[in-house]
C-alpha cells in the first residue's frame, strides 16, 4: 500500500480549465462569464506583444495593459500594479505568461480579491495553485490562500511555441520536480498521486519532442497538459527538500528558478530514495527508466538543461552556507534533513554528478 493511502484529506480548490490549440479564442466569453467588464491584462516587459493582443480580443471588456511584471514579484511592482488596478477600476486580471506574471496577478488578488483569468505561456503550474510569493529587501516570502487561485485557466499550447528551448526545458523539469515531491509528501494523497505520475510521464515524453522540434504542437499540448497536473500536485501538499533548497538557493545566490529545480531535482531524489522508495518506484515507471533519480538526471541532459549548480552562477564558497541554511528550519521530508548529507547532495550537484 502507498503512503499516502494509508490516511488522508482531499480537499481540492479547483479552477475552471480551458484547454486545447485556439483555447486562447475564448478568452472575452470565458471572462465575462468570469463576470469580468473591465480586464486589467498582465504580462512581463518581453510578452507585452500578446497582452497588447488580449486587450485587443477583448475589446471594450479590457480597462488595461500592466506590462511590467518581474521575476519572484518585488514588492514595488505588485504596488504599483495594486496602484494601477485601483486607478483604472479593474475588476479582474487577466495574467498571459509564466510564473512571475500569475504572480503578480496573485500580489493584485491578495490585496484586493480581484478574480484572476490566466493564461499560462510556461510549464511553473502557477496558475492552479493557492500559493503566492513577494519579494521584499531581498526575501522572498510566499504564503497561501485561496483568494489568489485564478478562478480561469486557458492553456493554448499555441502560446507556448514561442517558449524557447532553453526556457521550456528546466521550465519542463521544475514541473517534474512538483510531482516528484507530491509523490513523497506526508499530506500526499492517492488522487495527487495519480496526477503527479501522469504529470511526469506527459512532461517526460513531451519535453525531448518539443526541444527537437519546437513547433510539435502536438508536443507542446502533452508538455502544458503534464505542466497542469503538476501544478495542481504543488497546490495541494508540502514540499519537502527539494523546494526548500531551490528556494535557498535562488532567494541567497539569486540563481535562476527553473535552472536551479533542473539541477537539484536528481539529486534530490537521490537524497530521498532510500526512505521513499515507493515514491521512486512511481516516479521511475512514469519515466519509464529503472532509477528516478538517474532517469531525471539523463532527461536534463537530453533536454539540454543545465546539470551542475557550477554552471548556472553558483559561487563554490557558497555550499556550506546553503547547506546550513537550508538545515535551519525542519520541515517534513522522508529523510531527516542533516547538515552532513544536504552537503554531499549540493557538492553533488555543484559538480554535476550523475546520482
Ligand atoms: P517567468 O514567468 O519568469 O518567465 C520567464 C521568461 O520567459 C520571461 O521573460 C517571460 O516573458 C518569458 N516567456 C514566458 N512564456 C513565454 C513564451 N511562451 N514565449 C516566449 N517567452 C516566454 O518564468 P516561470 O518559470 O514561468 O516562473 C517563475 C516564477 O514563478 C518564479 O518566481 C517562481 O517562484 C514562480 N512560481 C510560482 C508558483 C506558485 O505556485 N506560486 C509555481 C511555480 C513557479
Amino acid at each position: 500500500m502507498i503512503q499516502s493511502m494509508r490516511k488522508f484529506t482531499f480537499d481540492q480548490a479547483a479552477s475552471r480549465v480551458v484547454f486545447g490549440v485556439d483555447a486562447f479564442d475564448t478568452l472575452a466569453d470565458e471572462v465575462k462569464l468570469l463576470g469580468g467588464k473591465r480586464a486589467l491584462v498582465l504580462s512581463t516587459p518581453e510578452q507585452e506583444g500578446i497582452a497588447l493582443e488580449a486587450s485587443r480580443r477583448l475589446g471594450a471588456i479590457a480597462s488595461g495593459v500592466f506590462p511590467r511584471a518581474v521575476m519572484h514579484v518585488p514588492i514595488e511592482t505588485a504596488r504599483e500594479a495594486r496602484e494601477t488596478a485601483r486607478r483604472l477600476n479593474a475588476d479582474c486580471c487577466v495574467a498571459v505568461g509564466g510564473g512571475s506574471t500569475i504572480g503578480l496577478g496573485k500580489a493584485i488578488a491578495l490585496e484586493s480579491g480581484l478574480p484572476i483569468l490566466a493564461v499560462p505561456t510556461t510549464y511553473a503550474g502557477s496558475e492552479v495553485t493557492p500559493i503566492y510569493g513577494l519579494t521584499e529587501d531581498g526575501l522572498k516570502k510566499t504564503g497561501r490562500d485561496r483568494k489568489v487561485l485564478p478562478k480561469t485557466v486557458i492553456y493554448d499550447p499555441k502560446l507556448t511555441l514561442t517558449l524557447p528551448p532553453k526556457i521550456a526545458g528546466p521550465s519542463g523539469m521544475n514541473a517534474i520536480a512538483h510531482c516528484i515531491e507530491g509523490l513523497y509528501a506526508p499530506d500526499g494523497n492517492p488522487i495527487m498521486t495519480l496526477f503527479a505520475a501522469e504529470g511526469i510521464r506527459a512532461l517526460a515524453q513531451a519535453l525531448p519532442r518539443v526541444i527537437r522540434a519546437p513547433e510539435d504542437i502536438d508536443a507542446r499540448a502533452e508538455a502544458l497538459y503534464g505542466a497542469w497536473l503538476s501544478g495542481i500536485v504543488l497546490g495541494a501538499v508540502s514540499i519537502g527538500i527539494h523546494h526548500k533548497l531551490c528556494h535557498t538557493l535562488g532567494g541567497t545566490f539569486n540563481l535562476p528558478h527553473a535552472e536551479v529545480h533542473t539541477v537539484i531535482l536528481p539529486h534530490a531524489a537521490r537524497f530521498n530514495a532510500e526512505t521513499a522508495p515507493e515514491a521512486m518506484r512511481i516516479a521511475a515507471n512514469a519515466l519509464g527508466v529503472d532509477d528516478a533519480p538517474r532517469g531525471l538526471y539523463d532527461l536534463a541532459q537530453s533536454v539540454g538543461a543545465p546539470i551542475a549548480l557550477k554552471q548556472i552562477g553558483m559561487p563554490a564558497h557558497g555550499l556550506e552556507r546553503a547547506a546550513e541554511l537550508a538545515t535551519q528550519n525542519p520541515y517534513a521530508n522522508p529523510r531527516p534533513v542533516e547538515y552532513n548529507g544536504v552537503l554531499e547532495l549540493l557538492r553533488n550537484a555543484y559538480a554535476g554528478a550523475r546520482p
